[in-house]
């Protein structure tokens, strides 16, 4: 009986999963099987697998590695982004991970160090969003890079790769990818009219913000 509602519920995990990376190719954050996402359940994360389009993943495709990165459910081989994912899991309390080659955030990745303080929403993963030095996808030392970058962030930029962003739900990462693309494209929109500059954010503004943030929408 207990057996099956964990299925239900790693099932239930799985549409959702497949759900959310099919809306980054559909919202335009990645092109064909660019990108990846993961869910946690327990010490289970479900992954995308490697390569395979996301429209052709069904119910019988779920695929699930052990926080070591051992395969224990499914066939295909598991994202190669296997190393990020799971140093985000090891490190932190994220419960999914939404990983994009977003146009805009890409673009900004190659140009600043950190994306400059153009939208309090900055606030809304956790301040400042760092980029990551650039090394190869899949390997170990973009997984170090990426960490040192999130330190006291929910998300942040790949050079010369993409976005990072986790959070407790699969909603969640997913929108602070959309958030961060939107004030990457705001940044670049902005610092491209010939002769003006933007005017950025205080530290204090932002720490404003922040804490507004906390009381936002609706009272549950
Ligand atoms: P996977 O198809 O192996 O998940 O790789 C896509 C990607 O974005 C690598 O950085
Ligand atoms: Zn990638």
């Amino acid at each position: 009986m207990a057996e099956q509602r964990q299925d239900e519920e790693r099932a239930h995990l799985w549409a959702e999963l497949v759900a959310t990376a099919r809306r980054t190719v559909t919202e335009g954050l990645v092109v064909g099987t660019s990108g990846n996402v993961s869910a946690r359940v327990g010490d289970l994360v479900l992954v995308t697998p490697s390569g395979v389009p996301y429209d052709r993943l069904g119910p019988d495709d779920l695929t699930g590695v052990d926080l070591s990165g051992r395969q224990v459910l499914g066939t295909l081989a598991p994202t190669s982004e296997l190393p990020m994912h799971l140093a985000v899991y090891r490190t932190t309390d994220a419960r999914a991970i939404v990983h994009t080659h977003a146009v805009h955030a890409t673009a900004v990745s190659t140009l600043v160090p950190e994306l400059p303080l153009v939208h309090y929403m900055a606030a809304a993963l956790g301040g400042p969003v760092r980029v990551a030095p650039y090394a190869t996808y899949g390997t170990d030392e973009l997984a170090e890079h990426m960490l040192r970058a999130l330190a006291d962030r929910s998300g942040c930029l790949l050079r010369n790769h993409g976005t990072i962003t986790y959070g407790t739900t699969l909603a969640e990462a997913y929108d602070r990818t959309a958030q961060l693309e939107w004030m990457c494209r705001l940044w670049l929109t902005a610092s491209s009219v010939p002769g003006l500059s933007p005017s950025l954010l205080t530290q204090e503004q932002l720490a404003e913000a922040g804490e507004r943030l906390k009381g936002y929408g609706q009272r549950a």
